[in-house]
């Protein structure tokens, strides 16, 4: 009887677990990840007005420290700085489609570089005069986070340089 009641608890366990965290609805491609960020799409491009309180409720600490608070990954330890991968890249904190990887080249400054975004409104810009220097701050055109700097030093065409945290980054790959 023992070890019945055990093999119905582990089944029932295995059950809840697989449902507890489904995709949102329509976000197929969405990564599990996500499942529980009922902001993040790949397709919806309206601006996202989301409070402080509920960002830092839904998203990872260390994106959210990032994207929200503007904090900067440590050079050569993200994801993405030295990845060659060919596919696109979306905001990981609301699936805005933000760079091609043929706009992405090889930089040594330890974050993920790119000389153009997708499209000219995939991201913002900002003013950024913090730490005793002015800055030009890049930002998620859908939904506002923080996702690193633009620097004149980048190369053809553009002149350009994206300098981003890879941990605000998800790469999808694809042609
Ligand atoms: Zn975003």
């Amino acid at each position: 009887m023992m070890i019945r009641w055990a093999i119905l608890l582990s089944i029932a366990t295995g059950a809840c677990s697989a449902t507890t965290s489904p995709a949102p609805m329509g976000q197929t491609q969405a990564s599990a990840i996500h499942a529980n960020n009922p902001y993040y799409s790949r397709t919806d491009t309206a601006h996202l007005a989301v409070g402080d309180a509920e960002w830092k409720r839904i998203l990872p600490g260390d994106v959210y420290q990032v994207a929200r608070h503007a904090a900067t990954e440590r050079a050569f330890t993200g994801e993405y700085w030295d990845f060659e991968g060919v596919g696109t890249y979306y905001c990981a904190v609301c699936g805005n489609a933000l760079f091609r990887s043929d706009a992405k080249f090889a930089s040594s400054c330890g974050w993920p570089s790119f000389y153009q975004a997708l499209r000219p409104n995939s991201v913002r810009y900002r003013e950024d005069r913090s730490h005793g220097m002015v800055r030009t701050e890049v930002l998620c055109g859908r939904c506002d986070s923080h996702l690193g700097h633009i620097f004149d030093d980048g190369p053809p065409p553009t002149g350009k340089r994206f300098c981003m945290n890879s941990i605000v980054l998800d790469f999808v790959p694809g042609t």
